[in-house]
């Protein structure tokens, strides 16, 4: 079984569908027999499914059960604990110290890493003071 989710041309009604196989879409759409739950439309395209993308303030769930994210999520992991290793960890207070060290040109000896939301992010962009996301995983299994 497979799960799709559809989206509705006509009205963007988003909505999921389970079919045998990915075959069994395609000869469902193609006879016409896949419509919209909501305004009854046959003009269902399948939207392209994306692993959640971590929100940088907070964490959020990242679903990696699928065979395909393994990898990915090895390589996080190892990231995960270089910065670990290397980096200070500011917490909250991330854009103030990422301020600090810009504007007051304070010395750490190590980079720092922490939280912030998607505002402090691109107002310290603004500010030309360069930070980079990245993906987060709580549970750090190894
Ligand atoms: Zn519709």
């Amino acid at each position: 079984m497979i799960k799709y989710k559809l989206i509705c041309k006509d009205c963007n009604f988003l909505f999921d569908s389970w079919f045998a196989s990915s075959k069994e879409y395609e000869k469902l759409k193609k006879k016409k027999y896949i419509d919209c739950h909501h305004c009854g439309s046959k003009s269902i395209e399948k939207t392209l499914m994306s692993p959640s993308v971590l929100k940088s303030n907070k964490e959020s769930k990242v679903e990696m059960k699928d065979e395909r994210y393994k990898d990915i999520r090895k390589k996080i992991n190892e990231y995960q604990k270089f910065i670990e290793k290397n980096f200070e960890f500011v917490g909250e207070n991330f854009a103030y110290e990422a301020r600090s060290i810009h504007y007051k040109n304070k010395k750490k000896s190590k980079g720092i890493y922490g939280l912030a939301s998607k505002e402090e992010l691109s107002e310290l962009k603004e500010e030309g003071i360069e930070t980079e996301i990245i993906p987060w995983l709580k549970n750090n299994s190894n």
